[in-house]
């Protein structure tokens, strides 16, 4: 029997935590029927990177496609989540014994699920993918990755560096997944980011379940 789906998105609220850089999530009832208004209409304003998102090589890369132009299988299909117990970065050392494959969908599942999204506030020294580990996963010519906190880079070390060489090397990137009740090994992974027409990132709901 088939285990069920598991939403691994995370809520989109007002003043929930996003890249300090980043605008901050509003959302309000721009028409409101305790108001008087014929019906409930919310009004959103947020950046793309913020909550579950994905990431198009034109966030790093002038010229680099956007989001709409992402292939569908990039984030639906067969996906592994790999349990990372670095607690500072995820680095190639980690990697290797995973026989990590070309083509392969990888997920990482580190202490940020767990931790980051506790609180409203941006979480500085979240786990992230080194800029080894980020070219380590080029050379093995993945196709997507997905992280468990706002970015694949670290928010002191490695950030535009590990962008750009995953997204150089054309692997789409999932980022702001919550992890914390999915164990290690394989999935079906379901992610789509919404279709903003050229964007550098877009907000996307990503759901698994685990594949026996
Ligand atoms: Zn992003």
């Amino acid at each position: 029997m088939a285990e069920d789906w598991i939403d691994v998105s995370v809520p989109l609220r007002t003043g929930m935590g996003h890249w300090p850089d980043n605008p901050p999530v509003l959302i309000e009832r721009a028409l409101d029927i305790e108001h008087g208004d014929a019906a409930n209409v919310s009004k959103l304003s947020m950046g793309v990177h913020t909550g579950t998102h994905m990431d198009a090589p034109v966030h790093f890369f002038p010229t680099g496609k956007g989001i709409d132009s992402m292939p569908l299988t990039a984030a639906i299909g067969r996906a592994r989540v790999i349990e990372i117990f670095d607690p500072v970065s995820i680095k190639p050392e980690e990697l290797r014994p995973h026989l990590i494959q070309p083509a392969e969908r990888i997920l990482f599942k580190t202490r940020n699920s767990s931790v980051c999204w506790q609180t409203n506030d941006f979480v500085k020294d979240f786990v992230y993918i080194s800029s080894e580990a980020a070219q380590y996963l080029a050379e093995q010519k993945i196709q997507t990755v997905g992280v468990d906190y706002l970015s694949v880079g670290g928010f002191f070390k490695d950030g535009p560096e590990t962008h750009h060489a995953l997204l150089g090397a054309g692997i789409w990137i999932i980022e702001g997944l919550n992890l914390s009740n999915v164990r290690p090994g394989l999935v079906e992974l379901i992610c789509l980011p919404i279709k903003f027409e050229g964007s550098d990132g877009a907000p996307a709901r990503a759901i698994l379940r685990l594949v026996n």
